[in-house]
């Protein structure tokens, strides 16, 4: 272990520690960590514009 654990907020980018995650979203396997309700909803509108902008992916 080094440092603190921190997550990336995906939407606005800022990181997080344990103790700000407002919101968590488990989205393809992975969980995802926000900093309030707005990015996550914000995520969930649009999953992938915020996760590698990966466009020709069709998962119907
Ligand atoms: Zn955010």
């Amino acid at each position: 272990m080094k440092g603190e654990q921190r997550f990336t907020d995906p939407v606005c980018g800022m990181r997080l520690l344990p103790y700000e995650v407002a919101e968590t979203v488990a989205y393809h396997g992975k969980v995802y960590h926000f900093c309030s309700a707005l990015c996550r909803n914000l995520f969930e509108g649009a999953p992938q514009d915020y996760l590698g902008r990966r466009r020709a992916e069709k998962e119907g």
